[in-house]
Formats: structure tokens, sequence, C-alpha cells
């Protein structure tokens, strides 16, 4: 299938969920309806076949064999790096660093690029609406400093209101930070527009693109921000897997964060040096299948091509969130214009946790909680939320099946 050809009416749905082995088996003999793909995502077979082949037939450390395997396993996950760099635009593939996810991705910029910059009295901007993966590493090198976390504020329907984070980016804050999308609300936040006015004060932005990846093109150098991190478990990665992408100024002038092996370039005790970036921040043996599984996941989306998950992820939202709005004492959390497919809701007379717990025996995984977003359950004063997320694989007669459940499942909690 290919991007440009995909439309709509042609989008083969049963097609593509026959890729997904785990698609079509059954939760407590029900057929399963996952809509917990903002949490993680299903992965195709090409995806497990890649990293089953790499373990069977390539399996070696990368960057330090000369042996036949060490070169195919380094030419697999330097290849991934490759993939990774063109998948987001990334300039030049020495400005993407492989982590384990976004939460290393933060912690790495919070340790080597924000904490030497810190002086008591400084601030780090977040918002309201960020995952705790953009707010706890930047508390922790404020708490060692004597700087400050602010958290931009947002609107009732889960909009970032973009003219005051403007206005909190003062000559204190040293990093701003915002969610490309956010993980509860699905709203997409303006980040060209927010890079542009941290440019103009002079203050690097990193960007948590987690949640972005999956569902849309992402090009890190037309956002024009600082930073990009994210996650390769959402977009049908392995779990494990995920990239920083940064300027290369910045790259340049951190410190690394982690050391060990992989990362030097000359060890003495008298004085190290070290490797240029990235190996100066991948420090030990990398998640190697993880990455080799990343890559294949690329071309995975890229053969059924975002043009047409767009529009069908799309459609699907409107016809569950045209649906959820049947539901007597429904009360859906973001409703930002242009959202990404995720839908938070509560049910007046229901606890969010009880709900999903009957909804799994109705086989319909979605998840409940505060979804690592506590900043944002305070401001709609809630504890938790329930959460379907759905993606390209996902179908109206999930939805449909969906729906069933919750009507059921809440007359039995009345
Ligand atoms: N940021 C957002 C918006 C997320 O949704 C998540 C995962 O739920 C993360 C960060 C953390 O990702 P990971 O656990 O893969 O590091």
């Amino acid at each position: 299938m290919n991007a440009q050809t995909s439309s709509p009416t042609v989008f083969d749905v049963q097609r593509i969920r026959a890729d997904f082995p785990l698609l079509s088996r059954t939760v407590h003999d029900k057929p399963l309806v996952y809509f917990d793909n903002a949490n993680t995502s299903q992965k195709p077979r090409t995806v497990i076949e890649a990293v089953d082949a790499h373990y069977r037939r390539h399996n070696a450390n990368v960057s330090r064999a000369v042996h036949q395997l060490g070169e195919e396993a380094t030419a697999a996950y330097e290849g991934a790096r490759d993939k990774l760099a063109r998948f987001i635009n990334a300039g030049t593939r020495e400005q993407l660093i492989l982590t384990s996810g976004t939460t290393q991705a933060t912690n790495l910029v919070a340790y080597s690029y924000v904490m030497p910059r810190l002086q008591p009295g400084d601030a780090i901007l977040s918002t309201v609406m960020e995952h705790h993966a953009n707010i706890v590493p930047w508390q922790l090198v404020a708490q060692r400093r004597g700087a400050t976390v602010k958290a931009a504020p947002i609107n009732e329907r889960g909009e970032l209101l973009v003219e005051q984070y403007i206005a909190m980016l003062t000559p204190e804050v040293k990093l701003a930070c915002v969610t490309h999308v956010s993980n509860v609300l699905g709203t997409v936040n303006p980040v060209r527009e927010i890079a542009r006015e941290c440019r103009k004060r002079g203050i690097a932005l990193l960007v948590d693109g987690s949640q972005a990846v999956p569902h849309r093109p992402v090009d890190v150098q037309a956002l024009g921000c600082d930073f990009y991190a994210f996650t390769g478990h959402k977009m049908l990665a392995p779990t494990g897997t995920g990239a920083l992408w940064a300027r290369r100024e910045h790259l340049e002038a951190m410190p690394p964060f982690f050391g060990g092996g992989e990362m030097i370039r000359e060890v003495r005790f008298d004085g190290t040096t070290f490797a240029a970036p990235p190996h100066k921040f991948e420090a030990g043996t990398p998640n190697i299948a993880g990455f080799v599984g990343m890559a294949a996941a690329i071309d995975y989306i890229e053969s059924v091509g975002f043009a047409a998950i767009q529009t069908w992820e799309q459609q699907l939202l409107q016809y569950a969130t045209e649906r959820l709005h049947e539901v007597p004492g429904l009360r859906i959390i973001g409703e930002a214009a242009g959202k990404e497919p995720v839908i938070s809701f509560l049910v007046d007379g229901a606890q969010a946790t009880d709900l999903a717990t009957l909804l799994d025996l109705e086989g319909i995984a979605v998840r409940s909680g505060h979804h690592c977003a506590h900043p944002l359950m305070q401001f709609y004063g809630v504890p938790a939320t329930l959460r379907a997320s759905l993606a390209f694989y996902n179908t109206r007669e999930e939805i449909d099946s969906f729906l069933d459940a919750l009507l059921k499942v809440r007359r039995m909690l009345r």
C-alpha cells in the first residue's frame, strides 16, 4: 500500500490487521478490542520477525568485534539510526542519540544540558498537560540547583494557553518544554510557534514527541526546536527503544551523562576523553535487537503511509467521539480541535478503574488511571480518567463493540 494511492475508501483495515498477530487473540473468551495504543502499540509481524531473525542469525555486540556477526549487528544497529534520522528529518545521523525511550532522553537533557546551566533562581518551563517524563527530571535537577519548574496553563477544552506560555518565557528560564501531542487529551500543540518564540529569546526548547510520531510525519528541523524526544514502542517498535534528536551545537557542548564502554575515545586515570556524538551519549551495550525492530517498524509505517493513517484515524476518532456522546452521563476530557485519536472520559457514578476492569472482562483494553499526568488530573479535579486511544489498525466495528460493552458495564455499576 502506498501513501499517495491510499484514500479512506480504499483503506483496507482488515488487510492491515492481518499483519498484527496479537489482534486476532481473545481475552476472557471475547475478541480483543485493543484501545490502549497510547500506552504501547501492537507490533506487526515484520517487526517480530526482524527481532527473531536478528537473534537467530546475526546476534553479536555492536562496534566491538571485527568478525562477520559483529559487523552485521553493527550495520543493522547503525542502519536503524539512519532510517530513524530520515524518518524525522534529523539533518545528520550524528544528531540522533538512540535511547531506551523518552524517559531516558529527557533525563539525559536534564543532567547533561540543563543542570550545568542552572543557577539558583533559574527556572524550567513545562505545562500542565505534560507526562511525568517531561516534569520530574526537571524537578530533580532544579532541586539540586535551587531552581524551579513553572507550568504553563491550559483551558477546560485541554488547549495550551499559548500566549501565557510565551509570556512565561522570561530571562530566568533555561529550558522550555512542551509535549507535541498530549497522551491524555490528544491535543496537538503549536510547536513551531512556540519554537519561534523560544528562539527569539535564546531559550532552548525540548519537545516530547512520544504521542506524535505514531500519528503524523515529524520534521524536527521544520519544527525549529532544540531537542525532540520520543519513544519507539508506541510506533510499532519493540519496547526499550527511543531517541533524542538535538541541535548539533548542543550535543557538542554537552558533557556525557552515562559513563562506560562505547562512549570513550581513550580512558586514562589521568584523564579520559570521549567519543564524538552520538556515541558520547550511548554508554554500554544498546538494545540492538530492539532497534532492528524499530527499523522494521518504520518500514511498515511508511508502507502504509501517514496520509492513509491520518485519514483513517481521524475517521475513527470522529466516529468514536460521536458514539461516546450517546452515553448518558459521559464527559469527554480533552476537546481541542485537530486532536489525535486519544479520548479520555468519565462516566457519572462510576469509578474509572471499575469500568476498565469490567470492560476488560468484555475483551476491551482501555487504560484507567492518571496516565502519568498528575498535574493534569489536578487541573480537572479528578483522580483518574478512562482513556480509549486508537491506532490505524482499529475499526468502526471495534468502536461499536466498545460502546455496547460500555453501556452494559455502566448498567452493572448503577
Ligand atoms: N511522554 C509521553 C507524552 C508519553 O505518553 C509517554 C509514555 O506514556 C512518555 C513520555 C514516556 O515514554 P517512555 O515510558 O517510553 O519513556
